[in-house]
């Protein structure tokens, strides 16, 4: 004789809180919806989804839309660093009392 199990993998009402409050993907379904599958750490998408170790384009000068190297995440974030070091540099002056 075969039982079934009460609790199926598949209907979230079963799972822990900390599975529950995961980041979950965003992609759009056949249906239209989003798919809401659990997103692979560190990505916004699931396994299913473009999220699996080793899917999508590689960084930098590898990447198929790389031009100049003006819009990498290093140059993005050096622009960022100069720009708050220029704030910091007109703030400091606007606190001086001029002689
Ligand atoms: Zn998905």
């Amino acid at each position: 004789m075969t039982r079934k199990t009460a609790d199926n993998p598949m209907r979230r009402e079963n799972e822990p809180d900390c599975l529950l409050a995961a980041p979950r993907c965003g992609a759009r379904t056949r249906s239209g919806e989003p798919c809401r599958a659990p997103a692979v750490r560190g990505r916004q998408r699931c396994r299913m989804h473009g999220g699996a170790k080793g899917s999508g384009a590689p960084k930098g000068e590898r990447n198929g839309n790389y031009k100049h190297g003006h819009f990498t995440q290093e140059a993005i974030e050096l622009r960022r660093q100069i720009r708050a070091l220029i704030a910091q540099m007109l703030a400091s002056m606007e606190e001086e009392p001029r002689p």
